[in-house]
């Protein structure tokens, strides 16, 4: 296996170390990106994960065209990620309790949300309602999918609907923000959440530091749009290593079971 270099600290880490150490760096502690399959398998009981809405998949409805057509991007994503789109949706156990689980993936033009994202969020919020199991999603986003134009900016009101629904049902619903989680995803699903968990040093805002100190031309603090201000400032309800997110869900699931 060859050795990786820690994205914060740029030490070597052997791969293996770094798989079993749940893409952790040993040496700062930085949570690196986990994939969504990767996830479901630390997070979820063996073999327990069913995907749900397989099927959908984004389509280039605009031809759209910046550096290469939207069609083509979608099928490098799709090759380079083994993915349909940014994220996986289904049902699954953490520790023997019924879930409605969803994953979103980074890797997949940067987690943006496109039509495909809230029809499986429709999807995945349908289920939970129907066999009234509480309902877990992992955020990891850029932002909107631009390449969809107004139909990416629509995809926040129509996931926020179908969390309203779940609220409606008094169904349990917990979001895991990961690194980053912003824009339309953080503007939507990730911060209507029952209980709200991050990630320690997860970007959780809605535009980034960069963005912010060229909008406002002013500098801005510099633990500005992390989940550790927003932990502060009430945003987040608690920071938790991936090492104990398994178990920090499986302890709220039974705490909210009715
Ligand atoms: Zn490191």
């Amino acid at each position: 296996m060859n050795d990786l270099e820690c994205r914060n600290c740029k030490k070597k880490i052997s791969e293996e170390k770094f798989m079993s150490n749940l893409w952790i760096c040993p040496f700062c502690g930085y949570h690196s990106y986990v994939s969504a399959r990767d996830r479901i398998q630390i997070t979820t009981d063996d073999n327990s994960f069913v995907e749900l809405g397989n099927s959908i998949h984004s389509v280039d409805f605009l031809n759209f065209y910046d550096i290469k057509p939207y069609s083509t991007k979608l099928k490098e994503a799709k090759l380079k990620s083994s993915l349909e789109d940014a994220i996986m949706v289904g049902k699954a156990k953490i520790k023997n309790c019924n879930i409605a689980l969803g994953v979103m993936d980074f890797s997949f033009i940067g987690g943006s949300m496109g039509s495909a994202i809230g029809e499986k969020i429709k999807i995945i919020t349908d289920y939970s309602i129907e066999k009234k199991v509480p309902l877990v999603i992992f955020c990891a986003s850029g932002g909107a999918r631009m390449q969809e134009g107004a139909m990416s900016l629509m995809q926040m009101a129509k996931t926020v609907s179908c969390i309203n629904r779940i609220r409606e049902n008094k169904i349990p619903y917990f979001c895991i923000v990961t690194n980053p989680t912003s824009g339309g995803v953080s503007a939507s699903f990730a911060t209507i959440a029952d209980i709200i968990i991050s990630e320690p040093g997860a970007l959780f805002c809605f535009a980034g530091p960069r963005v912010v100190k060229q909008t406002i031309k002013k500098s801005v603090p510099s633990d500005f749009g992390t989940s550790e201000r927003g932990l502060k400032n009430g945003q987040v309800d608690i920071i938790v290593s991936r090492n104990d997110i398994r178990d920090t869900i499986a302890k709220l699931l039974k705490l909210f079971k009715r």
